[in-house]
């Protein structure tokens, strides 16, 4: 069985206080709740902030981007090693935010990959199709395109290591979500291919659904057989929202 993966994406969000009262919140309202792994991933600026409010707590604590580079003249960037430093257990890596308005590539998102692996963190990788990709019914290409890179450039086994995240671009902070069974088609497909290179990985890979997921809606997607958690934007910056998401997991 696949234990349920709920993450926080804040995305550019909060201020120091918000976030502190957000992380408290989310604390306070996850005791004793057991159902799913949770992980909130914040802004590079409030890591330190999150770690020493999450010390003690069972809830992990994710950066949302990373340098594809280990160290040097690199202005600007973080690096993997840094990110661990400051507690970090996983980093999302290839959201189409990054893909779309910083240039993300393939190559860049596996590199990054790879860099997180090896300072010992796991990568969530995101993948999804646009609107005009999936009516134009390239949907799988694309899909199959953004695995295939990875699979490539670090190797199959490296999906041991990380976390996949679907999600559609269609539907990230839009409001509209893919229908459960538009997920399912999605996430069994990933798992599909993946299994034809290895069984093991394409049985035991989490495959998360991230768009407009929210208390309504998460516990018919989570109900589907290849969905096994949520990336959560704006959801996540309520913590009742993100508390019930991950009540529904
Ligand atoms: P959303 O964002 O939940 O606000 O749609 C999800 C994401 O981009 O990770």
């Amino acid at each position: 069985m696949r234990q349920p993966l709920i993450a926080g994406n804040w995305k550019m969000n909060g201020t120091r206080a918000s976030a502190e009262a957000l992380i408290q919140g989310v604390i306070a309202g996850s005791t004793g709740m057991n159902q799913a792994d949770i992980a909130v991933c914040v802004p590079f600026v409030f890591l330190e902030l999150s770690q020493r409010l999450l010390s003690g707590a069972s809830i992990h604590l994710g950066a949302q981007n990373v340098c594809t580079e280990a160290s040097g003249a690199y202005t600007g960037e973080i690096s993997a090693t840094m990110l661990n430093e400051f507690g970090c257990r996983y980093v999302i890596c290839g959201h189409s935010e990054r893909r779309d308005y910083y240039g993300e590539t393939d190559v860049i998102v596996a590199k990054k990959l790879a860099m997180v692996m090896s300072a010992g963190m796991t990568p969530i990788l995101c993948v999804g199709e646009t609107l005009e990709q999936r009516e134009q019914g390239f949907m799988e290409t694309v899909i199959a395109r953004q695995i295939d890179a990875i699979i490539a450039a670090n190797g199959i086994a490296s999906f041991a290591q990380l976390e996949i995240a679907y999600e559609p671009v269609w539907a990230i902070g839009t409001g509209k979500t893919a229908t459960p069974e538009q997920a399912q088609e999605v996430h069994a497909f990933i798992r599909t291919r993946l299994s034809e290179r290895d069984a093991a990985i394409g049985a035991t890979v989490r495959i998360l659904y991230g768009g407009s997921m929210k208390p309504s809606n998460a516990a018919e997607l989570l109900a589907m057989p290849d969905i096994d958690g949520g990336l959560i934007g704006g959801a996540s910056l309520v913590a009742d929202d993100f508390l019930a998401i991950c009540q529904a997991g």
